[in-house]
Parts: C-alpha cells; structure tokens; sequence
C-alpha cells in the first residue's frame, strides 16, 4: 500500500467485526477541515476471513474512484475530496503538487 495514504483508509476492530473505514474530510473553510471516519465495508469476525483477504477488501476500496484517484502525473493516490480544489486539467486528475510544480497552478488560500 502507498504509504501515503495510509492516514485515509483504517481498520476498526470492534467486538463483532472488522470495519474497513476511509477517511472522509469536509472542508470547514479554506483553512481547517475536518476528519471523520466512514465505514465503508464490515466483516463479521464470524466470516473468520484472512490477512490476505482484507488485503484485497482494502485494495478494492483503494481502486474505487469513488473514495480514491491516482494522480495523472506523479501516479501518487490521492483521497478523492483531500483537497478543496482537486485539479482537472486537460480530462486528467492532478494532484496539489503537481498542479502548482508542473502546471504552474496557482492556488489562492
Ligand atoms: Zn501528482
């Protein structure tokens, strides 16, 4: 796993089950957002699933554009909504840095 997005996908374990949760951030203002968990798939401990299959649980979620985008550029995966103004340049999904490195985007705060 990209170790960069480690900080937007967790497991929860809970008495009954694993909850795979992704990290949801609403933007407050331009300045302070906000983290909060969303589970987006439960495994009841009673399925007795393994390492592995939680693995590829995670890996899913992580190819779903719906919560994750890979940036176009530098092929880094970027939480869908991490930042307020997403870049989409020319059809493609372009992250913050690369935006502002190899675009010349500026971003007004
Ligand atoms: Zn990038």
């Amino acid at each position: 796993m990209d170790s960069s997005i480690q900080k937007y996908i967790r497991r929860n374990n809970t008495a009954d089950e694993v909850q795979i949760q992704v990290a949801e951030i609403s933007w407050l203002n331009t300045h302070q957002s906000e983290t909060v968990w969303v589970t987006v798939k439960r495994i009841p401990h009673s399925e007795r699933v393994s390492e592995q299959t939680l693995r590829a649980i995670e890996n899913e979620i992580l190819n779903d554009e719906k919560y994750f985008v890979r940036c176009s550029v530098c092929n880094n995966l970027e939480r869908v909504g991490q930042f307020p103004y997403l870049a989409h340049i020319a059809e493609k999904n372009i992250c913050h840095t690369c935006a502002t490195s190899k675009y010349g985007v500026t971003f007004v705060h």
